[in-house]
């Protein structure tokens, strides 16, 4: 399900990057941005600081076409931060792009962010009504505001009474002058990672990022740690009161790559795990299993070893569609499925075909790939999901449809069936998918209970960032 061309389902979220004491910073966040593109194509970001200055250049669609040789170059310094974005809150636009640069009392700052700060309404609100006024129409702005306005003695308590005020999800990586200071939320809902290149430090949310550079993953950032980069020393802190580890169950089920290992756990692990729970809560007779590629791949694996069904590609995805597609005028029926997949035929010619996708958000992406099969030969269809059914919305960080639009939150799983045309219909349960995760961590799986960590924001109103 993962690409820019997904006007239907839940959309993604965003990546960061930073490198610290490293001669070509720029060049290394260049490349972890790279490999963090399937977490937004709509910007790409980097700021860099040589200790006298800073530099800056954002600029719209995906990291290979915002960054040339040149641009590059004219980021130099050995501290670096980067930011590929796909919009949670705010507008799409350009003036949207992070890392945001601001110049303040203090001097400058930049800051990448990855979450959704859940009382952004009220505090935009305050902080306008004295005085401030906003460059840009997302969250990630808010803590740059409560810095500048803060009247605390020292950085250290200015940074602590600012984050305070933050309700929600945020992995932030903040450059100020030639300092990065790297923070996650308490209840850790978005990933990031520390990493080691030589004697660099690297942060990026996915250890995707750091095989790219060569450089070896450490360890995660831990929930609420603020982690303070000076003269290439880090030191830590956990300043906030414990309160219960939430990380998004929907990075290990979707957002991530595969390759990556988040919280120390192998992300292809899980879904393949998925895969196999999901063989044993709905055992069916068929001549063949396929993914909806690429991120149900490993949990289609796992379907087929534990079921005994032979893997194969009846789908196969093009990685070329980018978000500025034009559209023929005249109606194509299908069109949303037939530019990003194809079918295989000769998989599929009368076949009993079992396909596992990693969702299913409104049903109609499931609705036109099981068109596609069934024009491509498939005997009989059985739709199945990694994740359970998808009845609420996420208020941490991605942008999915309203309640009414989940097709889950308003029909019974025999109407979603008719509704895509499949002959049974199947999703892991609640149960299995918690069973699969590790023991040793807990998670936010708001979107399928309901119960959203630390209550549900009944504050948020997107309307005040002019979505
Ligand atoms: S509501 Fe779902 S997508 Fe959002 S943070 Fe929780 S698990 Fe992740």
């Amino acid at each position: 399900m993962i690409d820019s061309f997904m006007p239907m389902g839940a959309s993604e979220t965003c990546g960061i990057v930073a490198v610290a004491g490293h001669p070509e910073a720029a060049k290394m966040v260049y490349l972890g941005l790279y490999a963090l593109q399937h977490r937004g194509q709509e910007s790409a970001g980097i700021v860099s600081s040589d200790g006298k200055q800073i530099y800056s250049h954002v600029g719209d669609g995906r990291v290979s076409s915002v960054f040339t040789q040149k641009e590059l170059e004219s980021l130099p310094g050995n501290l670096a931060i980067g930011h590929v974005r796909y919009s949670t809150t705010g507008a799409s636009a350009h003036k949207n792009s992070q890392p945001i640069l601001v110049k303040y009392k203090g001097g400058l700052m930049a800051i990448a962010h990855n979450g959704n700060i859940t009382n952004a309404s009220i505090l935009k609100d305050e902080l306008e009504s004295r005085g401030a006024i906003f460059q840009t129409t997302t969250d990630s702005e808010l803590l740059l505001h409560l810095i500048a306005q803060s009247s605390c003695k020292n950085f250290e308590e200015t940074l602590y009474s600012s984050l305070i005020r933050l309700k929600g999800s945020y992995s932030i990586l903040l450059l100020h002058g030639d300092r990065l200071i790297v923070m996650r939320d308490p209840r850790g809902f978005k990933p990031l990672c520390i990493g080691s290149l030589d004697d660099a430090h690297v942060f990026a949310s996915e250890s995707c990022a750091l095989d790219i550079m060569g450089a070896r993953l450490e360890r995660d950032v831990k929930p609420g740690e603020i982690i303070r980069l000076e003269n290439n020393a880090i030191k830590s802190e956990r300043p906030f009161a414990p309160v219960e580890q939430s990380f998004c169950v929907f990075e290990y089920i979707y957002f991530c790559r595969p390759d990556s290992i988040v919280e120390g756990k192998s992300v292809h692990e899980i879904r393949h795990r998925l895969g196999a729970q999901l063989a044993e809560e709905h055992p069916i007779e068929a001549d063949v299993v396929i993914p909806v590629p690429d991120s149900s791949n490993s949990a289609a694996l796992g379907f087929s070893r534990q079921s005994g069904i032979p893997f194969d590609l009846g789908l196969i995805r093009s990685h070329y569609v980018g978000r500025t597609f034009i559209q023929p005028t005249q109606k194509i029926r299908d069109f949303g499925a037939r530019v990003k997949y194809n079918t295989i035929k000769s998989i599929l010619n009368n076949k009993r075909v079992v396909v596992v996708d990693d969702s299913i958000v409104r049903g109609t992406t499931s609705k036109q790939i099981v068109t596609m099969l069934r024009n491509g030969g498939a005997k009989e269809i059985h739709f199945l999901s990694s994740a359970p059914p998808w009845k609420f919305p996420c208020y941490f960080g991605i942008d999915t449809p309203s309640e009414q639009e989940l097709i889950a939150n308003t029909q019974t799983i025999d109407k979603i069936r008719e509704y895509i045309g499949s002959d049974t219909l199947g999703y892991t349960s609640l149960q299995g998918m918690l069973k699969v995760m590790h023991q040793d961590m807990t998670y936010c799986c708001a979107c399928f209970d309901g119960k959203y960590p630390g209550g549900k924001p009944d504050i948020f109103r997107k309307d005040i960032l002019e979505i």
